[in-house]
């Protein structure tokens, strides 16, 4: 999608602080870091958000979150983490490409 910040770091047209990428996702680091650790998992594939997803991509589904912990870990979060993903208006998402949120490194209870 051309208007797409997040599918223009995927082409490389767009810089990032790339962590991790395979065929089917990358992991950058957030811009505006909101914890000492804010890295973003994307899927290469342009999808919305969680509601946009299709039976079809459920595959892709697993294999992303079976790869949160191994990202996170590298990251020196070896403890543990939070995952967040925003959906919609409703949800505060500002960027329509699905993104999970790892963050860690100084987190209060939810
Ligand atoms: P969300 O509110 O879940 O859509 O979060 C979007 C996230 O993308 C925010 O945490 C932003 O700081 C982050 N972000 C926006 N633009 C960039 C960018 N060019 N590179 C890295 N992270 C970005
Ligand atoms: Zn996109």
């Amino acid at each position: 999608m051309t208007d797409c910040i997040f599918c223009k770091i995927v082409e490389g047209t767009l810089a990032a602080d790339i962590i991790y990428e395979d065929d089917f996702c990358i992991a950058f680091k957030d811009l505006y870091p909101k914890a000492p650790v804010h890295v973003l998992v994307i899927p290469k594939k342009h999808i919305e958000n969680l509601a946009a997803l299709r039976a079809e991509d459920q595959p892709l589904m697993g294999h992303m979150l079976l790869k949160l912990t191994g990202i996170a870990e590298s990251q020196g979060l070896e403890d543990g983490f939070r995952t967040i993903t925003n959906t919609g208006p409703g949800g505060g998402q500002e960027v329509y490409h699905l993104h999970f949120h790892i963050l860690g490194g100084n987190i209060k209870p939810a």
